[in-house]
């Protein structure tokens, strides 16, 4: 997916996450909205900068990258969502594109999803609102059958 897609998929889904932790429409989901996009969208981008250092789409397309930021709020109490934009970045890319990402890199073998669509495809823009929608329902199904995840819900301010 390109640069495009990713971001209409990071803000998407921080508008998504706002209303599930704060339903109510009201200041507290405009807030929370605005606390994980910049972070989502960030993420959102970063897995792209394997385009210039390292090897495109296996560098940093990968599960120990992810780890790494899934750790680092534990850690550092400090990047807290920037995890989730890089997560949904790898969805992205294997539904959005017809190549995988090395997902368990330095193993170089690249893991694709057989459905999905090629970046140029028409379809693409429909397709990466289709997967925003549905990263937010799995989302709003774990929160709602209270699921562990760390982050989510101890972060997002003011939610109990
Ligand atoms: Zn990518």
């Amino acid at each position: 997916m390109n640069k495009e897609g990713h971001v209409l998929n990071a803000v998407l889904l921080s508008i998504g996450l706002g209303f599930v932790f704060h339903p109510s429409a009201d200041v507290p989901t405009l807030r929370a909205i605005a606390e994980m996009s910049v972070p989502v969208v960030l993420g959102a981008l970063f897995p792209d900068v394997d385009t210039a250092f390292g090897k495109h789409r296996k560098t940093l397309h990968n599960l120990p990258v992810l780890a790494v930021f899934y750790a680092y709020p534990v850690f550092f109490d400090n990047l807290h969502f920037v995890w989730i934009g890089v997560a949904t970045h790898y969805v992205l890319d294997m539904l959005g594109s017809k190549r995988g990402i090395a997902l368990f890199y330095p193993y170089t073998q690249e893991y694709n999803l057989p459905v999905g669509v090629p970046v140029s495809s028409k379809w693409a823009t429909g397709v990466t609102v289709a997967i925003s929608a549905l990263e937010v329902l799995l989302v709003a199904a774990v929160v709602h059958l209270e699921l562990p995840v760390q982050d989510l819900s101890t972060t997002v301010t003011g939610l109990v």
